[in-house]
């Protein structure tokens, strides 16, 4: 089988790999579409290795296929996978982490806060960049038959992130958001908070991102680099500050505008990963009452949720790819994802 190889400073590589054969508790996936995550240019960037070390991820000693965003079809099925978890021919995603199974984290779906640490598929062992990956059953996840596999990609990191900052943040139709940050996290929030009745606004340093922000349904789109975000934000909500802040981008400055735009009684949430932010304990959160959350992808269980909700409510998530592209295109892929100026691409097979 083929399988991309991210092999550090900015290059990547198409590689031979032996045809894969489920062990005890795994399955064979034959990836019909495979996501490029904002977090892949974290891989991508970098000298070999330097990534998952930074992240405090271990050692990665040799190339990995890329892509940690998996949907496609149960190939084969290895001894003693019950079939209530996968038959062959079964539309899934996969929930991209492997913890012990048995801790009171990973029984509840949430393997990637696994106490005794997790692998991450795409990141610290091969991902979906390939003809086959090999998972154990448990962290498969039904695909909707409504569902296209390059949705099912998406829900099952970009989009499945952004559901579950929603959520824990407790949007309600009453309120205004603030999106920091136009990429494909940002963008899905931007979906899916106007699917919730949400009024949006949406945040980019891109005239591109920021058009595309107004077609997914962003009521006001502003660049922060062309007016100071925490008035723009103040003015557009009668002085008060928006009711709820999500920072997708990771920047310090971004941060700081989430905090200050946001009215007494708010809620401000970071996804965007890295980095730092400091702020004025007293005037920027106690004396307004702030709660400030982070929020880190989704368990196994919310990403269910999330495709239901997103075929229920008919969202067209395939709109968030702006390009497909085959694995043998991926240099390409890679070269032009890394310019952050476009929505999502995908590898489709
Ligand atoms: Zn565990
Ligand atoms: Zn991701």
């Amino acid at each position: 089988m083929r399988g991309v190889v991210f092999l550090g400073n900015r290059q990547v590589g198409l590689r031979e790999f032996p045809d894969p054969s489920p062990g005890p508790g795994e399955v064979v996936l034959a990836i019909k579409a495979s996501g490029m995550c904002g977090s892949d240019l974290k891989f991508y960037r970098p000298a070999p290795g330097e990534a998952q070390r930074a992240l405090g991820l271990g050692d990665v000693s040799e190339p990995l296929i890329g892509g940690h965003e998996p949907c496609g079809v149960v190939a084969a099925v290895g001894p003693g996978v019950p079939e209530a978890e996968a038959r062959v021919g079964m539309r899934v995603m996969d929930h991209h982490y492997c913890g012990c199974g048995g801790c009171p984290h990973c029984r509840v779906g949430w393997s990637q806060l696994c106490r005794a640490g997790f692998v991450g598929y795409g990141v610290t062992a091969h991902g979906a960049h390939a003809d086959y990956m090999t998972v154990p059953a448990r962290t498969l996840v039904p695909l909707p038959d409504e569902l296209s596999f390059a949705t099912g990609a998406a829900i099952s990191c970009g989009t499945g992130t952004a559901y579950n900052a929603l959520r824990r943040m407790n949007l309600s139709g009453r309120d205004t958001l603030a999106v920091f940050g136009q990429g494909p996290v940002g963008l899905s929030a931007v979906q899916l908070a106007t699917a919730m009745g949400a009024r949006v606004i949406a945040l980019d340093v891109t005239k591109e991102r920021l058009a595309f922000a107004k077609e997914l349904g962003a009521d006001v789109a502003l660049d922060p680099s062309a007016d100071d975000p925490i008035e723009a934000l103040k003015q557009l909500t009668h002085g008060e500050g928006v009711d709820l802040a999500l920072d997708c981008s990771g920047a310090e400055a971004a941060r700081t505008a989430a905090i200050r735009a946001t009215r007494t009684w708010g809620t401000v949430c970071f996804v965007g990963e890295g980095g730092s932010v400091t702020i004025d304990v007293s005037r920027d959160m106690i004396r307004k009452q702030l709660t400030v959350i982070g929020s880190w992808t989704f368990s196994s269980v919310i990403q269910g949720e999330c495709a239901r909700f997103v075929a229920d409510r008919k969202i067209d998530v395939d709109r968030l790819f702006t390009q497909r592209w085959t694995l043998d295109q991926a240099t390409e892929a890679y070269r032009l994802f890394d310019t952050q100026t476009t929505g999502k691409g995908v590898f489709l097979l």
